[in-house]
């Protein structure tokens, strides 16, 4: 997959240059290009900046060099998608990294200063905004793009599987996670962990996730979709937290429905 980023900042993108994504550019799972729309500038000083009409604080990005660059990118073989970072764009979640794990070339502009030129806007397939905060440019929003996508292409990671019980890949928070050693000033490990019974490990893993999604994201809790092993699991939680039945019809009806495992080669996207 390339990604190709339209930027007036390119030093910005070192940190793309280290461990995981790194790899994955040297293996060829990857490969980022950045491209300096200032080059593109048609005025002799290659200003890519201009005062608003109207008025107003700040300097806008002109839209010349970002149409001139955005043609001047060569062909794809495949689906090219455009995207325009924007604090006003379609905030950034899991599902959205996984659904542009579909394209054979991400574009990304990101913007400066006060904003650009409003024509912009048509050149773009969508605008995504990383959060509800305003940045100073879309260099950083970037990154975050290309990190949270590039992590689920086949081959970056190491194992596949090790997004799957990602936080947020299936609406989820992950499970606590603990290494070496078993007990730490006093603190110790869940005997379960120890224990070795695999099938165990994964229903307590399951439960602790609901738990904590519960918790800490009663928004992302209300939204999950509950599997049928889930059941029992979500009673055992009720009784300790009697607050969860207000969501129990979501998992009532799961009562009767035989048990599907997720298979570990099972993962979402493309
Ligand atoms: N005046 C603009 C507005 O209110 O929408 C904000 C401009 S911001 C200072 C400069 C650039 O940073 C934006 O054009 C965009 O590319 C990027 N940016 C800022 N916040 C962002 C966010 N939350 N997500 C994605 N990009 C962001």
């Amino acid at each position: 997959m390339k990604f190709t980023v339209l930027t007036i900042f390119p030093e910005m993108f070192a940190p793309l240059q280290e461990s995981i994504l790194k790899r994955a550019q040297n293996t060829g799972r990857i490969k980022i290009e950045l491209v300096n729309f200032r080059d593109f500038a048609p005025s002799k000083h290659k200003n890519v900046d201009d005062i608003p009409y109207g008025g107003g604080e700040g300097m806008v990005l002109k839209p010349e060099p970002i149409f001139r660059a955005v043609r001047s990118l060569a062909p794809v073989e495949g689906k090219r998608r455009i995207i325009l970072l924007s604090p006003q764009g379609k905030l950034f979640r899991q599902d959205i990294a996984s659904q542009l794990t579909c394209y054979d070339e991400l574009v990304l502009i990101c913007g400066h200063y006060e904003g650009f030129d409003e024509r912009i806007r048509s050149l773009v397939d969508e605008e995504i905004s990383i959060g509800d905060y305003v940045l100073t440019g879309g260099e950083l929003a970037a990154m975050v793009v290309i990190d949270a996508v590039a992590r689920l292409i086949p081959g970056v990671l190491g194992k596949t599987e090790s997004f799957i019980y990602d936080s947020h890949n299936e609406g989820l928070l992950e499970y606590p996670q603990y290494t070496r050693p078993a007990e730490f000033e006093g603190m110790k490990v869940p005997p379960i962990l120890l224990s070795g019974h695999h099938a165990n490990i994964d229903l307590w893993r399951r439960k602790e996730s609901l738990r904590r999604t519960f918790l800490r994201r009663p928004d992302l809790f209300e939204r999950l979709t509950f599997k049928a092993e889930d059941y029992q699991l979500l009673e055992e939680l009720v009784e300790e937290y009697p607050e969860m039945a207000l969501y129990r019809k979501k998992w009532e009806h799961l009562k009767a429905k035989p048990k599907r495992r997720r298979s570990r080669g099972e993962i979402d996207g493309c």
